[in-house]
């Protein structure tokens, strides 16, 4: 399932994020805040698409199975895997660790 926004300030398409601490809702993009949306905010909640904590807005990684999405860490933590097939993905080992940081800390 996916949650897709127009953001009128950066005028793309992107998935948004709520963010914990203020509840609000941010372009996936360019991380604005967005207007209000009590469905959309409950859709967010609900699927748990968090905001990560840094400005930069959590990447999606393109899959050979031809699914972009935010990747999923492995069982043993030493792989990220593509959430479509489950397939772990061919990346540079520092790429690799720094997803996996960061992936635990949007679970
Ligand atoms: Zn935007
Ligand atoms: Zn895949």
């Amino acid at each position: 399932m996916r949650v897709s926004l127009n953001c009128e300030l950066c005028k793309k398409q992107s998935e948004p994020c709520l963010d914990k601490k203020t509840k609000k809702i941010h372009c996936g993009n360019c991380d604005k805040v967005q207007p209000d949306n009590h469905y959309l905010k409950y859709q967010l909640e609900t699927l748990q698409l968090w905001r990560s904590g840094d400005k930069k807005p959590f990447w999606n990684i393109k899959c050979d199975c031809g699914s972009i999405e935010t990747p999923k860490i492995s069982k043993d933590e030493k792989n990220v895997l593509c959430s479509g097939c489950g397939q772990a993905y061919k990346l540079s080992v520092p790429f690799k660790i720094m997803m996996i940081e960061q992936l635990k800390k949007i679970k």
